[in-house]
């Protein structure tokens, strides 16, 4: 909660923080403070402490366009993501973590495999 994943690796100068929840609220009162964000950093990463840095922020909370949900099947819902994964006419093909329904959680790497399943159904048209 106080201020989210912090990773860096060695050998490269940034260091990427993602905050969320109560992580992110403290992140964005940090940030609105000169040098607010580098002070958590330091506490983190001790350091780090006195390093001039530039700060690059992506504020999704505050993107209207950014929804921020996960895509799980509400009761009475089960038929929706494979109905949503059905191609179009033998042309038009569905991939994303809202076609993915029970095989696996609705996160990156099933909505990569679901790709990765379109790109198999693409390929079988192709073939026919
Ligand atoms: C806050 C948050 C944290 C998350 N953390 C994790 C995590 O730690 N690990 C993990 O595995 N998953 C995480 N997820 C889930 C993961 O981000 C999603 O499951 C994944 O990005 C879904 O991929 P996708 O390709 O289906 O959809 P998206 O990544 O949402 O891609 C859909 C794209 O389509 C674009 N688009 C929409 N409408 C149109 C249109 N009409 N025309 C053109 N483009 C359009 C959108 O702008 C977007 O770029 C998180 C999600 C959220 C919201």
């Amino acid at each position: 909660g106080r201020l989210g994943f912090v990773s860096t690796t060695a050998g490269r100068p940034e260091v990427l923080v993602m905050a969320k929840g109560r992580a992110a609220a403290a992140a964005r009162s940090a940030w609105a403070e000169p040098g607010g964000l580098a002070a958590l950093l330091a506490r983190a990463l001790p350091w780090t402490k006195g390093l001039k840095a530039e700060v690059v922020v992506s504020d999704w909370g505050a993107d209207p366009w950014a929804g921020g949900a996960y895509t799980y099947p509400g009761v009475g819902t089960l038929w929706a993501s494979p109905a949503w994964a059905e191609p179009l006419g033998g042309t038009v093909f569905f991939a994303g973590e809202a076609t993915v329904g029970l095989s696996g959680p609705p996160m990156a790497h099933m909505a990569m495999a679901s790709g990765e399943r379109a790109a198999t159904e693409v390929i079988g048209a192709l073939e026919r």
